[in-house]
């Protein structure tokens, strides 16, 4: 994902050499493409259940087989996950098997009791709330969803928090949404929400025509940044965004503020299974050109290690991807789900990579940035 996380409360963080790491520890699993919403902004195209998505059997033996890999961590999204009747049947079995979970949800069929049994019954330690606006009407158009949505998610984010779970929210950056951001992050220090998350959907086939495939967005997301640096409570800004530590606007805020870079885990720590069991490197990349197994028939561990595109993640500049770049070896080329939507290749180059650019610009190749 290419995020940006504003974090109010101390928790946790990741400040990695990520191109360092090497085993499974996380799978992100978009369990069913299932939704009660119909957002025009949907980062995965759901509303009804995709072809051929996997059996409750056949889930359990996905969860089998990620944690035979390895895998402690699941980030669970969809469509939406409580769409899915069999979601806490697949919970229980993941705290059986040690590993804890994360849900990405739109937080509107979730209510007390299940919260409650949630807690008591399987290992989930966060949730994330997709919550792009407090605009009612811009949430109601935004989500296809009526206007009392908005509150049923605002009332499980207050029972999430009572509850003790870790809760984010999050916010996909679109034209729409942008000029409410600041109220978001006013709204997460008074509702006490550890976290906001902006989205930055640029480059990742997903509603990739709601920008100019050339905007700089964490540009225009500059002021949001300068509110959050206002706020009574503001603790760390992390990002996943590979390129993140060479762009000005955050070289200048980590002068402010402690900037964290998460980077990213595709096919060094990470893979994404899609709700029909297609393994992909990243959870932004669904096209067939990047599917890589079916959890189904493959073995997770096995695919990490052998597959040959993995290897294209892990040793870009082996594979002439940035080559030319003194900072690949800790930036690791930039995005791939980038490199493919702009150019059409998985190996191409990270076109929206600010050093890149500067270097395009100046007509010389990209050394390393200071
Ligand atoms: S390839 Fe990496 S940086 Fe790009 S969207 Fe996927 S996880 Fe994020
Ligand atoms: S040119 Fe490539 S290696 Fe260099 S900073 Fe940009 S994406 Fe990273």
């Amino acid at each position: 994902m290419n995020d940006i996380k504003l974090k109010l409360e101390p928790g946790h963080v990741s400040d990695t050499d990520w191109m360092a790491r090497f085993g499974l520890e996380t799978i992100f699993w978009n369990i069913t493409s299932a939704c009660n919403f119909r957002c025009g902004v949907c980062f995965s195209d759901s509303g009804v259940p995709a072809a051929g998505e996997l059996t409750t059997g056949e889930a359990l033996e996905a969860i089998r087989n990620a944690a035979a890999a390895g895998v402690t961590d699941v980030v669970i999204s969809g469509g939406e996950p409580f769409a899915r009747p069999d979601l806490l049947d697949l919970l229980v079995s993941m705290k059986e098997l040690g590993v804890t979970a994360r849900i990405a949800t739109n937080g509107t069929l979730l209510d007390h009791v299940l919260l409650e049994r949630l807690r008591r019954e399987t290992s989930v330690k966060a949730f994330q709330v997709s919550l792009d606006t407090l605009d009612r009407e811009v949430y109601c158009d935004i989500h296809g969803a009526p206007a009392t949505m908005l509150e049923v998610a605002l009332d499980a984010l207050r029972a999430m928090r009572e509850l003790g779970f870790h809760t984010t929210v999050s916010s996909r950056v679109v034209p729409r949404t942008l000029p409410t951001l600041c109220a978001i992050l006013d709204r997460a220090l008074e509702e006490r929400w550890a976290t906001v998350t902006l989205h930055l959907p640029l480059h990742t086939q997903r509603v990739a025509d709601a920008w100019p495939q050339d905007e700089d967005l964490i540009v225009r997301l500059e002021p949001v940044f300068n509110h959050f640096l206002t706020l009574r409570k503001h603790w760390v800004i992390e990002t996943t965004i590979p390129w993140a530590r060479y762009h000005p606007v955050i070289r200048g805020l980590s002068k402010r503020i402690r900037v964290a870079h998460a980077g990213c885990g595709a096919c060094r720590s990470r893979l994404a299974i899609h709700a029909d069991g297609t393994v992909t490197p990243c959870i932004c990349l669904s096209d067939s050109a990047a599917h890589i197994g079916n959890v189904r028939r493959d073995d997770l561990g096995a695919i990490l290690r052998t597959h040959p595109l993995a290897d294209i993640y892990r040793r870009p500049a082996a594979h002439g991807i940035c080559a030319d770049c003194g900072n690949v070896a800790h930036c690791g080329a930039g995005c791939r789900t980038a490199a493919f939507v702009l150019t059409g290749r998985i190996d191409g180059l990270d076109g929206s990579c600010p050093v890149r650019q500067r270097r395009q610009k100046r007509g010389t190749v990209a050394h390393a940035e200071p």
